[in-house]
């Protein structure tokens, strides 16, 4: 989508510290860190929220989750502990409309909110 900043992040017309790629998924750190790991999952694909995610493309989140276990084994939270956390709109507080996945680690980040 042309006016989609993650999707400028991973076409690289946005510079970002990448963490991950692959023809399907890319990761990068988030730019306003809420630990001291903070990587953020995006399909390449443009879908607007969790709820624009056909069924047929529903295996991309999967995938997510095995990139997501190997990044949070690189980064050393593995075993410490980390969250993941998708927002999907207004009362979430969803800022991007490129559906995401947070990994959030490195503290202890206590009882969600
Ligand atoms: P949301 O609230 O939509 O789930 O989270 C959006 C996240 O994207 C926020 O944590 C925010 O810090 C991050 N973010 C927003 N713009 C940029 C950017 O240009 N680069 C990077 N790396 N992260 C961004
Ligand atoms: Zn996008």
């Amino acid at each position: 989508m042309s006016d989609c900043i993650f999707c400028k992040i991973a076409s690289g017309e946005i510079s970002c510290n990448k963490v991950y790629e692959d023809k399907d998924i890319f990761a990068f750190d988030d730019i306003n860190p809420k630990g001291p790991v903070h990587v953020l999952f995006i399909p390449k694909k443009h879908y607007a929220t969790l709820n624009d995610i056909p069924s047929q493309d529903l295996p991309i989140i999967s995938k997510i989750f095995g990139v997501a276990q190997k990044i949070a084994k690189e980064k050393g939270v593995d075993q410490t502990g980390y969250r993941t956390l998708i927002n999907t709109n207004r009362n979430s507080g969803q800022v991007v409309f490129h559906v995401h996945w947070h990994l959030i680690g490195g503290k202890p980040l206590g009882p969600m909110a």
